[in-house]
C-alpha cells in the first residue's frame, strides 16, 4: 500500500511513497509549516499537514490542482516552496525520533510538481473549510515539545497512530 500525489499540468511526474513514506514526508512537512505560517491560508496548510496521512485527510493520494488555491495562488505556491526549502534544509528534524531517509528525495520531487503548477482557484467544495478564515484557535495549539500545531488530533510526532 502507498499514496500517490500528482500535480495534473504540471509537467512533472507522479510522486509514490510508501505509507511509511508518506508519514516521513508529512512530518517534515508539517515541521517546516508550522515555523512560517502566517496568513489564514498558511495555517490551514500547517493544519492540514499535521492532520495529513495516518488518518487519510489532507492530500494524501490527491492532485495538487485540487487543493483550496484562491485567488491569490500565486502567494501560495510560493509559500509551499518557502516550506519546501525549509524541509530541504531538515529544519526541525532534531525533534524527530527517527531519521526520514526518503524525505530528501520526496520533497525534490514535490518541489519539481509545485512549481510546474499553475493552480487554478477552486470554487470551494461544500465540506470544506474555507481556507480564507484561519482555522479554529485549539487546532493550533503547539505541541511543547515538537513545536507543531496539534491540529485535529493532537501532535503528530507525539502520537503513536
Ligand atoms: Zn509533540
Amino acid at each position: 500500500m502507498g499514496n500517490t500525489f500528482t500535480a495534473a499540468g504540471s509537467g512533472a511526474g507522479d510522486l509514490s511513497m510508501t505509507n511509511g513514506g508518506t508519514d516521513a514526508f508529512y512530518d517534515v512537512l508539517t515541521l517546516a509549516a508550522c515555523a512560517i505560517a502566517g496568513t489564514p491560508w498558511e495555517l490551514n496548510l500547517a493544519v492540514d499537514l499535521a492532520d495529513g496521512q495516518r488518518h487519510s485527510r489532507g492530500f494524501a493520494g490527491h492532485d495538487l490542482s485540487e487543493w483550496p488555491w484562491t485567488g491569490g495562488w500565486r502567494r501560495e505556491k510560493a509559500f509551499l516552496l518557502r516550506v519546501i526549502d525549509l524541509a530541504e534544509a531538515r529544519h526541525g528534524w532534531d525533534r524527530l525520533d527517527y531519521e526520514p531517509a526518503r524525505a530528501p528525495s520526496h520533497l525534490r520531487d514535490l518541489r519539481a510538481m509545485v512549481e510546474g503548477l499553475t493552480p487554478l482557484p477552486m470554487e470551494r467544495p461544500p465540506h470544506r473549510r474555507d481556507w480564507t478564515s484561519p482555522p479554529p484557535p485549539e487546532h493550533l495549539e503547539r505541541c511543547p515539545e515538537h513545536d507543531v500545531f496539534e491540529g485535529q488530533f493532537g501532535c503528530r510526532l507525539c502520537s503513536d497512530w
